[in-house]
């Protein structure tokens, strides 16, 4: 009989600290309190202060911890999304800039063929983009329509989404929420871990000392407690990802704009520029190759690209570790969060890799001691879905046919550092990519639904003689303007779907 697990101990109180804490509190203590989890976090040492967007299934774990979805949203200021509108990523083309859309949603075709199929033998006006043939998030993106109608209960819509929400303030909301369920919250600066091998035994802060089952580094990029345990346990991938730095820009919206239900991402000469639209404000950030651009370049070509002047509010400039942790199990330590690994924002996972690595923690961790096979089972997966991931964002590169500067003329070369995808993308430009293409990998949130949106949006798509007929390939397109049409009437503009949460 293995040991019941009576104390857990997190490090860090940023999303990463109090999601943990949330869920686990959730999974130990539901019917009958078992294990102590405690939080300790640092009133001097903030937290990262950004992680505005995220992706839909973020949803299933608010909605798993009880959260009221109206609630959550007022407490942040957050709004709604529906997916990426992508700008910029290739050259224009007959003076147009480039852009697609990215959303959340599975293409369902009305027709014989898969969509792509139906799409590629149809013949399609001039200049239509994969995802404007029947993808609904699309339509009420371009509308500015939320994907609620006046009827959506908590947490569903019309088509999956996420949200932009304040990063300071879901902190905040976390930890009233986490200490209201039970979770004991320690204020204090760790200054001393005491080890015994790759064990910790005991943390010290501000003269207390802490012993516990588990520990939980949430310390964000300092990774306080994984760098002492173990060293050579990282691997960076920046030299698939370059952008290695970011500046973020809060501003209040321009004139009467108001908020968008997607968020941009717009190409510059290097790297791209977020634009999350939030209830009140809209953050804006340049994340970038830091070897190519200063500090002060960077925050120029982001004022210039916004349109804003050099005093009109404050930038935050950012470090950022590219790459994730080879071991994220160490002893009785387990990293999540940024102390992990973190792969650049550009389908805003941070969040997303929270809620794997805590879903995945709570069954591994069913004891005070762990065997090793077990731990090394975590790390495989954490690893597997780093992977998975950095591949989905090199992918979103490597398609470009953009060579304006050295930044673009490597990035457009990033495919040879995953040979998955070198290999994926030979295939795909003769058949379609479908699931079974994905078989075999740690697909998590991105599936061969997103692979089109982006593969197709980038232009990558295969060469086959068409099948079927026009008359069929009209039934389709119909079919989907309907759907599209039907989808307008239901849903809520996105201001009035704002104004339903009061
Ligand atoms: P942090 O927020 O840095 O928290 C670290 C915590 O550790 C703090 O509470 C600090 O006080 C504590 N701490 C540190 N040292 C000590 C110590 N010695 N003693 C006690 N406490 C200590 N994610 C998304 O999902 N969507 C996005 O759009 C997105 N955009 C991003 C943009 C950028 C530029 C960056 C860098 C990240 C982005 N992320 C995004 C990632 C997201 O911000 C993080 O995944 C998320 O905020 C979790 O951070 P964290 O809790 O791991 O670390």
């Amino acid at each position: 009989m293995k040991t019941p697990l009576s104390r857990i101990t997190i490090v860090g109180g940023g999303s990463a600290g109090w999601m943990t804490a949330l869920y686990l509190n959730r999974y130990y203590n539901s019917g009958e309190k078992r294990t102590a989890i405690t939080l300790i976090e640092s009133e001097d040492i903030g937290t990262i202060g950004v992680g505005e967007a995220t992706v839909h299934s973020i949803r299933f774990f608010f909605a798993a911890m009880g959260l009221d979805e109206a609630e959550l949203m007022r407490e942040t200021g957050a709004t709604y999304k529906t997916g990426i509108r992508f700008r910029n990523w290739k050259k224009p083309v007959d003076g147009k800039m480039h852009e697609y859309f990215h959303p959340f949603e599975e293409q369902r075709s009305p027709g014989p063929f898969d969509m792509a199929t139906s799409w590629f033998s149809s013949d399609r006006p001039q200049g239509e983009r994969y995802d404007e043939l029947g993808c609904l998030s699309t339509t009420l993106a371009n509308a500015g329509h939320s994907p609620k109608s006046p009827t959506s209960g908590p947490y569903q819509g019309i088509v999956p989404y996420g949200y932009h929400l304040d990063a300071v303030r879901l902190g905040r909301y976390l930890r009233r929420k986490a200490v209201e369920a039970g979770v004991e919250h320690r204020l204090g600066t760790v200054d001393k871990i005491e080890l015994d091998g790759e064990r910790i035994q005991a943390i010290h802060c501000g003269g207390a000392r802490f012993e516990s089952d588990i520990f939980i580094d949430c310390t964000g990029f300092r990774s306080l407690l994984m760098r002492q345990l173990k060293t050579d346990n990282w691997q960076s991938f920046e030299d698939a990802l370059p952008c290695n730095k970011a500046v973020a820009l809060q501003l209040p919206y321009p004139g009467d704009a108001t908020p968008r239900p997607y968020t941009q991402a717009t190409a510059l000469p290097h790297g791209w520029v977020w634009e999350i639209d939030l209830q009140e404000r809209r953050g804006n950030g340049y994340v970038y190759d830091g070897k190519r651009l200063t500090r002060s370049q960077a925050e120029a070509e982001l004022r210039q690209h916004l349109g804003v002047p050099a005093d009109m509010g404050k930038a935050l400039h950012l470090e950022m570790k590219i790459g994730c942790l080879k071991s994220f199990w160490v002893g009785n330590c387990i990293a999540i969060g940024l102390s992990g690994g973190f792969i650049e924002p550009l389908e805003s996972t941070g969040l997303h890799l929270i809620n794997l690595s805590v879903r995945l923690l709570a069954t591994h961790l069913n004891g005070a001691d762990v065997a090793q096979p077990v731990k090394d089972s975590y790390s495989r997966l954490m690893n597997g879905i780093y992977d998975d991931l950095k591949r989905f964002i090199i992918l979103h590169y490597c398609l470009t046919d953009r060579d304006d500067t050295e930044f673009w003329r490597q990035v457009a070369q990033s495919a040879k550092h995953s040979p998955r995808l070198e290999q994926d993308l030979a295939l795909w430009q003769h058949k379609v990519c479908e699931f079974m293409d994905q078989a075999g990998s740690y697909a998590t949130v991105f599936t061969d639904e997103n692979y089109r949106f982006v593969l197709y949006g980038m232009g990558h798509w295969p060469q086959f003689p068409p099948l079927g007929s026009q008359a069929q390939h009209q039934a389709v397109r119909q079919q989907c303007q309907a759907r599209a049409k039907m989808a307008l009437e239901q849903t809520l503009p996105h201001p009035a779907a704002l104004r339903a949460l009061n």
